[in-house]
């Protein structure tokens, strides 16, 4: 594992948005996570743990914590399932697919991110969620320090949520795939998709999640929000749903702008629009 002080965490996110973390530690073996709490433990400090950073917004002020960046990277073949660990990231799980005629997660390919954001957040893309897929999830609970095997239950997951979200104490650190031997997709054409229908740029994808059966980005369209700024972040006029950074946006400005927008989206239709991006306040740290 790796220590860094006072880092900043605007580097490590897809939004280029944040302060300084007091701490962070680049996870980069599972084994490592007991000593990696410890070493909060004695420095006092709470934690907050993410992967790639695409899913969330880090505030603008210092993060007085120990910041956990999941960088693990085992990748194989486990009694037939996929097993991976929490700090994968799809282009490498993609070349292991390929290179070993594995299928079943085409439709993923392409999510910016690691395995443990996509299963917190029961990533989903193409018509198909993380549950769909998901078998097993090995985690590391902080209360008691144990290692764990969480067996999928189709009851503790729904649309862009999971059972690790309610626990927020249990670390993801590498999950169990289902796979086949038929391709179910073909992952040129997702990336051809992403290219031409996604707005490109500082941005963490769809920003509110769709209030079924509407959808955020036409709501936020007909409510007329398209291009609308606050600072140097803005609603796509490609996508209303993804907020853009233009490189000097704040969290502020882009709290600013989302509570607007879910303002005028409630006032015109009388829908109350829901965060995708996980916005990280003091209240996420996790206390040891
Ligand atoms: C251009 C773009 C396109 C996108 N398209 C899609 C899409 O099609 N579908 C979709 O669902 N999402 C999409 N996203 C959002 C994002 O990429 C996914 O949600 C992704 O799975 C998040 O993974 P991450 O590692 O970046 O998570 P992070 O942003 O690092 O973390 C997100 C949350 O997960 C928690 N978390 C992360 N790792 C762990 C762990 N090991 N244990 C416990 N909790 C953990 C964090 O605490 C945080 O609350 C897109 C984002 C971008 C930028």
């Amino acid at each position: 594992m790796q220590i860094i002080e006072h880092a900043d965490l605007n580097k490590l996110c897809t939004f280029k948005i944040g302060g300084a973390a007091r701490f962070l530690v680049n996870w980069q073996e599972t084994s490592e996570i007991a000593e990696i709490i410890n070493f909060a433990k004695i420095q006092g400090l709470p934690l907050f743990v993410f992967g790639g950073g695409s899913n969330l917004l880090f505030p603008d002020t210092p993060l007085n914590a120990v910041v956990i960046r999941c960088m693990t990277k085992v990748i194989n073949l486990n009694n037939g399932d996929l097993y991976c660990d929490a700090g994968v990231r799809w282009p490498l799980m993609q070349s292991f697919c390929k290179n070993n005629h594995l299928y079943g997660l085409e439709n993923f390919y392409g999510l910016p991110g690691t395995i443990g954001g996509a299963v917190a957040g029961n990533a989903g893309c193409h018509g198909q969620e993380i549950k769909d897929v998901l078998t097993k999830v090995d985690y590391f609970d902080i209360t008691d320090r144990q290692f764990n095997t969480y067996i999928f239950d189709e009851a503790d997951f729904a649309y862009r949520h999971s059972i690790f979200k309610t626990n927020p104490y249990w670390l993801i650190t590498g999950a169990y795939f289902r796979i086949s031997d038929q391709p179910i997709g073909d992952p040129t054409t997702f990336a051809e998709f992403r290219a031409t229908h996604q707005p490109q740029g500082l941005t963490t994808g769809s920003f509110f999640k769709n209030p079924y059966p509407q959808h955020a980005g036409k709501l936020l369209d007909e409510a007329g929000l398209k291009g609308v700024s606050r600072g140097g972040v803005s609603l796509s006029e490609k996508h209303a749903n993804f907020v853009i950074n233009d490189g000097t946006g704040t969290a502020k400005d882009v709290i600013s702008l989302t509570e607007f927008a879910k303002e005028t989206v409630k006032i015109k239709f009388g829908i109350e629009l829901e965060s995708e991006v996980k916005i990280v306040t003091e209240a996420d740290l996790l206390k040891i």
